[in-house]
């Protein structure tokens, strides 16, 4: 994420996304008739850690702040996962953002595990020094937890490539060592990649063209709608603009936002960064504002891209969606209910563990990069990106295929069966 995009946001409290994601995995696991044992040892959380950090605030007064680390499997390497700052961070969305990262990984093959993290705080009321001290203080709290070899975060809802610098010193200099593969999505300057910053977005365009060319539906202007307009949404719009299609709705917490010519991305992107937030964007004459910014989900559209929360699309709203495909640029935006009725309807939905699998493969390249010490170009990274999005699009859609599912619950099969495996073959320890 950038500067731009640390927005409000608040999943639906009444649905517990562990408990959707543990429902996600038995549908695979059925289909693969895994044994009691293979699930015992990856379906739950391996470590789960919450510390208590306390913070000097501006005024002299102590805060403490709650932090929460979850690292759900290392079968395959270490862990690897966001960490997120937001005043609805709990346990249970940690746990299950720490599971889709087990199962993300798996499915584009980088050798990693899942984490997740994140900080009960809105970052948008934090001085900057605040916002320093405390992230500095949730990496001292979990140093042991963390490292190249360990367990390496990520930016997430609420974090940017600030924090991410804040980490990586906190580390090096605990260490006496310039250690910067200990986190990725930093900015190039510390080691980071080229491409990170859009990348989730460019793997959100590369799998939603493949399911196109598949259902034989033009880009050209395809009719998109995105929900979120952070780091995944504001970079979807504009890729998929540049791709040919035609943006007629996007969305941030301050409403949504439709214009059926088209959106001008340039231009929201250019109010975006003026005013923080898409607020008021109905006034410049540009779009109107919908009354209710959940009826954007429901639009008239090819395209919906969910970039903002988990559990957006209920058994309540997923008869009405009408998109003929959903990328799901967000984690967890669609609840099993859901996923259900968007079957029966024919809605083609690219999974999270598929569609933003961006993120994850280019922090894999910068860890890559970090550890060799030589830095690659942007075509090598979209090079790398076009092809590990495409392959594992084509080996979700031929599983799907073969066991005939819906490629969800192919991209748990192809992912659960790389974890089993590697668990299986490490075996147990004492
Ligand atoms: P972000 O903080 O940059 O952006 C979130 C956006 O959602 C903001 O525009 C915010 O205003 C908007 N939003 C908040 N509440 C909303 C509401 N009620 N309705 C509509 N919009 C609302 O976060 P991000 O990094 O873009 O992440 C978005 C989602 O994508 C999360 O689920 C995250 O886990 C997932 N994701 C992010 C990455 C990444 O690389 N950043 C990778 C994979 C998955």
């Amino acid at each position: 994420m950038n500067e731009k995009r640390n927005e409000s946001i608040c999943p639906n409290p009444t649905l517990n996304a562990f408990d959707n994601a543990l429902s996600q995995f038995d549908s695979a696991a059925e289909v693969l008739n895994l044994k009691p044992n293979q699930v015992a040892v990856i379906k739950q959380p391996r470590r789960v850690t919450e510390v208590k950090l306390p913070v000097r605030m501006d005024d002299s007064s102590i805060e403490v702040f709650t932090g929460y680390r979850v690292q759900h499997n290392i079968a395959r390497g270490p862990a690897k996962g966001g960490i997120r700052f937001h005043p609805d961070v709990n346990m249970d969305e940690v746990k299950a953002l720490a599971f889709w990262m087990t199962f993300k990984c798996a499915l584009v093959n980088v050798p990693f595990g899942g984490g997740k993290g994140g900080v009960v705080c809105d970052p948008s009321k934090l001085s900057l020094g605040e916002l320093e001290r405390l992230s500095r203080r949730y990496f001292a709290e979990m140093i042991d937890l963390f490292g190249p070899d360990q367990d390496i975060p990520a930016p997430d809802v609420g974090t940017n490539q600030q924090v991410m610098c804040w980490f990586m010193d906190t580390y090096s200099m605990h260490h006496h060592s310039f250690l910067p593969a200990v986190v990725t999505g930093k900015p190039l300057d510390l080691g980071g990649s080229v491409g990170r910053q859009a990348a989730t977005a460019q793997g959100v365009l590369y799998t939603t063209q493949a399911a196109l060319e598949h259902l034989g539906i033009s880009m050209k202007d395809a009719r998109v709608a995105i929900q979120g307009f952070g780091n995944v949404g504001s970079f979807s719009a504009e890729l998929f603009s540049e791709a040919g299609a035609k943006i007629v709705a996007i969305s941030d917490v301050s409403g949504a936002y439709v214009n059926s010519k088209g959106i001008n991305v340039k231009h929201a992107l250019e109010y975006l960064a003026k005013e923080h937030s898409l607020a008021g964007y109905d006034s410049s004459g540009a779009a109107e504002k919908l009354d209710v910014a959940n009826q954007l989900l429901e639009l008239d559209v090819d395209i919906l891209i969910p970039a903002a929360l988990e559990n957006q699309i209920t058994s309540e709203n997923a008869g009405r969606i009408k998109a003929k495909v959903i990328s799901e640029g967000a984690n967890g935006p669609v609840i099993p209910a859901a996923d259900r009725i968007l079957n029966e309807k024919g809605v083609f939905v690219i999974p999270d563990i598929l569609c933003n699998a961006g993120g994850v493969t280019v922090s894999y390249l910068e860890w890559v990069q970090n550890r060799s010490g030589y830095y690659w170009t942007e075509n090598d990274v979209r090079e790398d990106l076009s092809r590990m999005m495409q392959d594992s699009f084509r080996e979700v859609l031929a599983t799907s295929q073969r066991y005939r599912v819906s490629m969800r619950v192919a991209a748990f099969i192809v992912a659960i069966q790389r974890v089993v495996r590697a668990s299986e073959m490490r075996g147990l320890y004492a």
